[in-house]
């Protein structure tokens, strides 16, 4: 049988099987399951041709029981409360999984960005700014990129809140442009963590990370990344793909090129020298590591059987539902859970908002420098777990992230 799954149901799913293995008891599970606060909010704009027209948009904010709120704000026409809510409670515990004093927080807006001018989308982040302006800012939550927002919409955040409150607040977003307070080493991130955890799962099963062969879903700012990275590392790319199409090429793919084709023609499809892949055949390749950097629900009970990767890292936030994940677990296939994998991300745009907060500057060495530490401190915590709890790695994770933050809320107490 087809599951039926949404972001928000593999979630809680998720946070059930994590109580159960702590032994939490039902009343802290209740806790967890719900997020402290839900705004929604109708992002009024004029249009290029004059008209006014309405975006809904909402940010929630989990639990900020290990500091304040941390999370992306994604620009999609999919974009629903329920898949936010989903996005912010995995932020929970990917901030505990990594170990910073963070809380999780997700916002979102409906609409379709590819379809909107520049002026169209600035005007609607800054709408948006100065509606969650209350509820943000360093101390409070601290918003970052997700799908189809980058460093320009950041900036245009931290502008708004920075001329309401009436003085520069760097602190108030992370993954801005370096110019103005953005951390060396952000952009890659994400992807330099979901290679480097590749790179200590094939460790573990005596892989050797050059010369495997990878397939990435996803072409954007962690697909590509990812892929570059790879690369350097000295895999091979066989496959990539975005929201257009799919290409595949048994003897390698220039990452480098195909961003360039990417940035000339929209999409990666037609790259030169490949066959054309679906999304859907591009999971089920012959591969050593599969990153799925797209969004939510790609691999499901119809085609975990399929995959025939060793190691998946996910990229992307939620792309296995849990059905998925027990039959990985049976093939033996390593999969790297978005908590941890992803978690790259959010460690340095703690970093970042620690140079914000210090007002310093740290060298691209450093940063990865920091970041290789945290993740395979990270990825050593997890697997310690999933060997003492013989179970997968998503399991091991949830144990780590979802024990952490309820350890907070239990230190701390409820108010009043
Ligand atoms: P992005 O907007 O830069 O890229 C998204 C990519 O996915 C694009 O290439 C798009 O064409 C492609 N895509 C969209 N629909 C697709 C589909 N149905 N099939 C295949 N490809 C499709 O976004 P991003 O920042 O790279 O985020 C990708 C994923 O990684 C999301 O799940 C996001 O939540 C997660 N993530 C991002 C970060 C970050 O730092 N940006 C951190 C952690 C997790």
């Amino acid at each position: 049988m087809v599951e039926k799954h949404t972001a928000l149901t593999v979630a809680q799913e998720q946070l059930k099987i994590a109580s159960e293995k702590l032994k939490l008891d039902r009343s802290m599970h209740a806790l967890l399951a719900h997020p402290k606060r839900s705004l929604i909010v109708s992002v009024a704009i004029t249009k290029d041709n004059g008209e006014k027209a309405v975006y809904t948009g909402c940010r929630v904010q989990h639990w900020d029981a290990r500091g304040p709120f941390k999370g992306g704000i994604r620009y999609h026409p999919n974009v629903t409360l329920d898949e936010v809510t989903a996005l912010s409670m995995w932020m929970t515990w990917k901030c505990a999984v990594v170990n910073i004093p963070y809380g999780g927080a997700k916002g979102g807006i409906c609409c379709n960005p590819k379809e909107m001018s520049k002026g169209e989308l600035e005007r609607m982040t800054r709408r948006y700014t100065s509606l969650l302006y209350e509820f943000i800012g360093p101390y409070r939550d601290v918003p970052a990129p997700d799908v189809y927002t980058d460093s320009q919409t950041m900036a245009w955040i931290m502008d708004t809140y920075s001329q309401i409150t009436g003085y520069s607040v760097p602190g108030c977003v992370t993954g801005k442009p370096i110019s103005i307070g953005g951390s060396e080493g952000r952009e890659q991130a994400t992807s330099l963590g979901v290679v480097v955890c590749a790179r200590e799962a094939a460790k573990l099963l005596g892989m050797k990370l050059k010369g495997s062969t990878v397939a990435v879903q996803g072409y954007g700012n962690v697909g590509m990344n990812a892929a570059k990275i790879a690369y350097d590392m000295g895999c091979k790319i066989i496959a990539a793909s975005d929201s257009m199409g799919g290409i595949y090429n048994p003897n390698g793919l220039n990452p480098y090129e195909v961003q360039e084709h990417k940035t000339k023609t929209g999409s990666v499809a037609k790259f030169k020298g490949s066959k054309s892949v679906t999304n859907e055949e591009l999971l089920e390749l012959k591969c050593d590591i599969l990153i799925p950097a797209a969004l939510e629900n790609q691999i499901t009970n119809t085609n975990a059987d399929g995959i025939k990767a060793k190691i998946i890292s996910e990229g992307a936030n939620g792309p296995t539902t849990p059905e998925a994940d027990r039959i990985l677990h049976e093939k033996d296939i390593v999969l790297l859970p978005d908590i941890l994998a992803n978690s790259g991300g959010v460690a340095t745009s703690y970093f970042e908002w620690v140079q914000n907060l210090t007002r310093e500057h740290w060298t691209v060495e450093d940063v990865n420098r920091k970041l290789e530490d945290k993740m395979v401190r990270a990825f050593n915590d997890v697997h310690k777990i999933s060997v003492k709890e013989k179970s997968d790695m998503r399991t091991a994770a949830l144990m780590l992230g979802v024990g952490r933050v309820a350890e907070a809320i239990k230190t701390l107490g409820l108010w009043p």
